[in-house]
């Protein structure tokens, strides 16, 4: 069978049905939302996983202005950031992934500035400051309500905006954090390009996406495969071999089950 589609980051037509998914009340979110449908196909020369149709860039950012600004569960954002800080290690997938982190990079490694991309309101900031007490610690974050609670509750630099080229572009960092950020990116090569040029020699990548095992384990109804600004899905062997291929050298990867039953995919690189 010919698929009218190509793979958006190879460009071949070698292609995999996945599973349909409804869209159903994502309209008030995405005005222009023609579709009430869209499915996940996988291209099998590159491993990537892809949705077509996918949110256009502006759709992406009227998305993450409107609607993600609202999303502190019901809770006011100071009692989301207590929430979500004062779980006890066990629970706490933030503690989670900086045992993994701290278990695979040298343990004199002491950063002077770390960058989270993708900051959301600061949670993972708060937890990199404590383990990493004299590093200066800088945040990207498109949602301006999420910013604002980073800047109040964190000792970070926060730019309220989209990580590109000229984001903090006076600094290098010796870590860069990306946790559920990759999967909501339109152009994943310009944004390869642009963190490796932020990171200094020596310096580590961690990336955490949702795993393309959450299709096996998760109902076909989960809002992971539904959230419409999720516009891939990943798998160790797509990002290990061939996105970040001969741009940051692997450390190690892993997928975690997280106490919510998703599967998340964590990949440590570091710039040779
Ligand atoms: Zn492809």
């Amino acid at each position: 069978m010919t698929w009218k589609v190509y793979c958006p980051h190879c460009n071949k037509n070698n292609l995999k049905f996945r599973q349909e998914q409804k869209l159903e009340g994502y309209d008030f979110l995405v005005p222009d939302l023609k579709q009430n449908k869209r499915e996940w196909i996988d291209c099998l020369d590159c491993n990537l996983s892809f949705s077509t149709p996918r949110l256009t860039k502006r759709q992406l950012e009227f998305m993450y202005d409107n609607y993600r600004s609202e999303s502190f569960r019901g809770e006011s954002p100071d009692e989301y950031f207590d929430r979500i800080t004062n779980y006890p290690p066990e629970e706490s997938e933030n503690y989670q992934k900086m045992v993994w982190i701290k278990d695979k990079i040298n343990s004199k490694f002491n950063p002077n500035k770390i960058l989270d991309i993708g900051s959301g309101g600061g949670v993972l900031l708060h937890t990199l400051g404590n383990i990493f007490l004299k590093a200066d610690l800088f945040g990207v974050e498109p949602t301006s309500n999420f910013a604002e609670l980073s800047r109040k509750r964190t000792r970070a630099n926060i730019i309220n905006g989209f990580f590109d080229n000229k984001t903090f572009s006076d600094y290098q960092f010796d870590l860069i954090t990306c946790c559920q950020v990759l999967e909501h990116i339109d152009n994943l090569n310009n944004f390869v390009a642009n963190v490796s040029k932020r990171l200094n020699r020596g310096g580590y990548l961690y990336i955490e996406v949702p795993d393309i095992s959450d299709f096996k384990t998760l109902e076909k109804t989960h809002s992971r495969f539904s959230e419409p600004s999720h516009l891939w899905y990943f798998n160790a062997d797509f990002l290990c071999n061939n996105l970040f291929k001969n741009v940051l050298l692997l450390i190690d990867y892993s997928v975690l089950k997280t106490v919510r039953n998703r599967n998340n995919l964590m990949i440590l690189f570091q710039k040779d």
